[in-house]
């Protein structure tokens, strides 16, 4: 790696280092690498003019890579951020502060003379061959500095189906409720790492065990304590329909949330998005979805029942609506299965019909209104419009200009009589 090569030939130390190392030992495709070395940052910057320093990580960014120096971490006075940082000029003092043995492996050399090898003195290596998740030193005092670990523990061990170390683990359960020292912010990207994994339900199951759930989602949380049948609660439920919403459509974020929140109602969702920082619009399509989802289908549903169902979210998140109902039912298994491959078939079929939906797909819009009906702007043009497509979606061949105009007439007429005007305007039930 030219990164090294480099600092090597600068007389520097210098190593691959933490999950790169671990994932390329592991024979996985490492996701990114990290550099350590024993030089300082104006060093590096030196090495490599076009650097950027981060001050606040205290790394410099080089050629894509992020380069950080040998460094000793002090005191943890918030059980979070380290009180003070020194620079070492010793690979074994850097990997002696890293989290875990796995990830406290190097490979590189301290200078152009030595042959690369493995630095690896808390053997991570045998960990990684016996399958487990180790606290590197004393686990109590380790998480008792930063409880962030206790996160990342969590998501590793599940990321690679580990199993976590029995004192580590005895650790964890004690120091469980530190995690309120994490930013609400950090957790939030942890929980969101959590649910990319190729089988998240691992990583939440650890959460509750050791306890961490009650903090970081109370939500869920909520459903273990509330029980079920045989074992079966909505808490697992909710893991089931995960796995199965993230094998059908993997890196869908918005459709994990929905599965993992969808056993609550959506205010709780809400609640707990809000908490975790996830962006207001992923927050709506994720509420939405969780409103919706359960909705129970039925063969009685006539076509427009079923574009009245389709109209309820934007047409963006409808095949993710779609995807999350048939990971629910395959959660449940049974007849629910083939209910929802109907309605899929359905919703497909009014699709390609191009049956309008939104007031987007109706003939007219508010100007046309304006403009032949003379309406002035207002919410009346609202209420004709949302009317409009009421009918449409119960009759698409009136979605026509001529047919739409005369109605909005109509509907103007009846509105200037203040009157209820529309007793068969149901919604579905
Ligand atoms: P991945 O990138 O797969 O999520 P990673 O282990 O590479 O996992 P990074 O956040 O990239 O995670 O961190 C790089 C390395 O820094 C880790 O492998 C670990 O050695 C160290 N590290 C990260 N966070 C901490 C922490 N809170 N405490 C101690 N060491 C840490
Ligand atoms: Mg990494």
């Amino acid at each position: 790696m030219a990164v090294l090569e480099t600092l090597w030939r600068n007389d520097h130390a210098a190593y691959l280092v933490g999950g790169g190392v671990r994932d390329a030992l592991l024979g996985l495709p490492a996701s990114d690498w990290d550099v350590a070395t024993d030089a300082r940052p104006e060093r590096i910057l030196a090495v490599f003019p076009g650097g950027t320093y981060e001050n606040r990580f205290g790394t410099v960014l080089a050629r894509g890579l992020e380069i950080t120096t040998f460094r000793r971490e002090h005191r943890y006075a918030d059980h979070r951020r380290p009180d003070s940082v020194t620079f070492s000029d010793d690979i074994y003092e850097d990997l002696a502060r890293r989290d875990l043995t796995i990830n406290a492996i190097a490979w590189g050399r301290r200078g152009p003379a030595m042959a690369a090898r493995l630095v690896d003195p808390a053997d991570g290596q045998g960990d990684l061959q016996a399958h487990l998740v180790r606290a590197v030193g004393d686990p109590s005092r380790r998480f008792d500095e930063d409880a962030l670990r206790l996160l990342r523990a969590v998501r590793i061990a599940a990321k690679l189906d580990f199993a976590i170390e029995p004192v580590t683990w005895a650790a964890m359960v004690a120091h469980a409720a530190d995690v309120e020292w994490v930013s609400e912010e950090r957790v939030g990207s942890e929980v969101r790492d959590m649910l990319t994994l190729d089988r998240p339900s691992r990583a939440f199951r650890l959460l509750r065990e050791s306890g961490i759930l009650t903090t970081v989602l109370p939500e869920l949380q909520a459903l273990v304590d509330a029980g079920g049948t045989e074992g079966h609660d909505g808490f697992e439920r909710s893991l089931d329909g995960l796995d199965m919403a993230v094998a059908a459509a993997p890196g869908n974020e918005r459709m994990a949330w929905a599965a993992l929140l969808g056993e609550s109602d959506s205010g709780k969702a809400r609640a707990a998005l809000e908490r975790l920082r996830v962006s207001g619009r992923d927050r709506d399509a994720v509420c939405l979805l969780v409103d919706q989802a359960p909705v129970e289908y039925g063969r009685a549903w006539s076509d427009a029942d079923v574009r009245r169902y389709m109209g309820q979210v934007p047409p963006d998140l409808l095949d993710d609506l779609l995807a999350l109902r048939q990971a629910r039912a395959g959660a449940s298994g049974g007849a629910a299965v083939e209910l929802e491959a109907e309605l899929a078939e359905r919703v497909l079929a009014q699709r390609s019909a191009g049956s309008a939906l939104t007031l987007a797909g109706l003939a007219i819009d508010g100007r046309d209104l304006q403009a032949t009906l003379g309406i002035a702007e207002g919410p009346a043009i609202g209420v004709i419009l949302d009317r409009l497509l009421t009918d449409v979606i119960e009759d698409p061949s009136l979605n026509r200009r001529v047919t739409l105009l005369t109605r909005a007439g109509l509907i103007l007429d009846d509105l200037a009589q203040g009157g209820p005007s529309r007793p068969d305007e149901t919604g579905m039930e």
